[in-house]
C-alpha cells in the first residue's frame, strides 16, 4: 500500500486530527526506507515506484527500467510467472507513475499511451483506476485497447456502466474497473471507491489464485501527493484519511486470512509538511516548506506474517528483495544484485 508522498508529519497530522487511533497506529513493525533515486537524492514517483516493483534505483521519469534504460522486471510479472493472481488499485489514473512502474517499462512517465499498452502484456488480473481515455480515446492512435483487453478475456466497465458498488463481479475472469476517463475525483469532491474497491480485490484475488498461491495487490492512495504539491491540508488530510480507511480494511482481510502481510509506505515525503507550533488537535497549523519532493527518510508500515522484516534503516529498493524473498521470486536468478 503506497500513499504517494505520505511522510511522517503526514501521518502524524492525520493521526491529530482524528479523535480515534489511525488504522495505521496497529501496526507494530516499523522502519525508515531511503527514498533517493539513482541521479538525485529526489526521488519522483517513478523512480520510486520503480524500486518498489523492480528492486532497482531508476533515473527519475523512467518506469520499470534500469538506469541504463533496459528493462527491469517488476513482482507483478515474477508474481504472475509463478501462478499468483496479481492486482493494482489506485485513485490516479491506470497509466500513472506509481501503478504504471508495477507492470510498463517505459522511458518516461508521461508516455500514457504506451504505458497503457504495456497494460496489455502484464497479465494482470484486477485493476481499478482512472485514464480511460488512455485506452480508448487515445492521442497516438486509433486503437481501443478496451476491445483488446475483452479479446484477451477481461471483464471491462467503467463509471459509464455500473458503479463498481453494484456490480457482481465472476472472480474466473479478469476484471478492469475505470473510475474516470482522466484523473479520478478528490475525496473532497466525493471520491469514494478506494476502501471498497481494496476490499473487492481482495475477495475477487483470494479466488482468482486457482492453485491457493497468493496474490500480490498493489493499493496506492495516489492523490495525497497531488494535494502536498498543492499546498492544500484539507485536500492532503481527505486523502490520508480515505487511505487510512483502506489501511483499516486491509486489516480486517488480513486478520480473518492469517496469511497476509500488509506493508504500508509512500514513495516519497511531498511539500516538506510541517504540523507548526500552536497547532492543537483538530485545529492544526500544517506549514509546507515546498510544493515538490523533500529528500526524507520514509516510515515503512508492516503488519502479518514477515513484518518485523521491514524494521530498521533500509534502502527503497530493499522492499522489493524482502518481498520477492517472501513470496519466494526468482531467488536463483540473480537478476537483482542492487540493493
Ligand atoms: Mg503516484
Ligand atoms: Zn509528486
Amino acid at each position: 500500500m503506497i500513499g504517494d508522498g505520505m511522510g511522517l508529519s503526514a501521518a502524524s497530522a492525520a493521526m491529530y486530527t482524528q479523535a480515534r487511533p489511525l488504522n495505521l497506529e496497529q501496526f507494530s513493525s516499523i522502519g525508515f526506507h531511503k527514498a533517493h533515486s539513482s541521479n538525485s537524492l529526489k526521488t519522483d514517483s517513478a523512480a520510486g515506484a520503480t524500486a518498489f516493483a523492480c528492486g532497482v534505483k531508476t533515473y527519475n521519469s523512467a518506469v520499470g527500467l534500469n538506469p541504463d534504460s533496459t528493462v527491469c522486471k517488476n513482482i507483478i510479472e515474477l508474481a504472475e510467472a509463478k501462478g499468483l493472481a496479481t492486482g493494482i488499485v489506485v485513485t490516479s489514473t491506470i497509466p500513472h507513475a506509481t501503478p504504471a512502474a508495477f507492470y510498463a517499462h517505459q522511458p518516461l512517465r508521461v508516455f500514457y499511451d504506451l504505458i497503457a499498452e504495456d497494460f496489455l502484456a502484464s497479465g494482470i488480473d484486477f485493476a481499478v483506476g482512472g485514464g480511460k481515455r488512455y485506452f480508448d480515446f487515445r492521442d497516438s492512435d486509433d486503437r481501443n485497447l478496451i476491445k483488446e483487453l475483452e479479446q484477451k478475456g477481461y471483464v471491462v466497465r467503467s463509471f459509464l456502466d455500473e458503479d463498481l458498488g453494484e456490480f457482481t463481479i465472476n472472480s474466473t475472469q479478469k476484471f478492469v474497473y475505470f473510475t474516470n476517463n482522466e484523473d479520478p475525483l478528490p475525496v473532497m469532491q466525493g471520491r469514494n471507491y478506494l476502501p471498497y474497491a481494496s476490499r473487492l480485490a481482495t475477495t475477487f484475488l483470494e479466488q482468482h489464485n486457482e492453485n491457493d498461491k497468493g496474490f500480490f495487490l498493489m493499493i496506492e492512495g495516489s492523490q495525497i501527493d497531488w494535494a502536498a504539491h498543492a499546498n492544500q491540508s484539507d485536500y492532503m488530510l481527505g486523502e490520508l484519511l480515505d487511505f487510512d480507511e483502506t489501511i483499516g480494511e486491509m486489516l480486517e482481510f488480513a486478520n480473518k486470512n492469517r496469511e497476509t502481510l500488509i506493508i504500508v509506505t509512500g514513495d516519497h515525503e511531498t511539500g516538506g509538511v510541517a504540523i507548526n507550533p500552536k497547532s492543537k488537535r483538530k485545529r492544526l497549523k500544517i506549514g509546507f516548506t515546498t510544493n515538490d519532493h523533500t529528500c526524507s527518510l520514509v516510515p515503512v508500515y508492516a503488519y502479518g506474517p514477515g513484518a518485523e522484516l521491514f524494521r530498521g534503516i533500509y534502502e527503497n529498493t530493499a522492499i522489493n528483495r524482502k518481498m520477492r524473498d517472501l513470496l519466494e521470486l526468482d531467488k536463483s536468478s540473480g537478476l537483482f544484485g542492487r540493493d
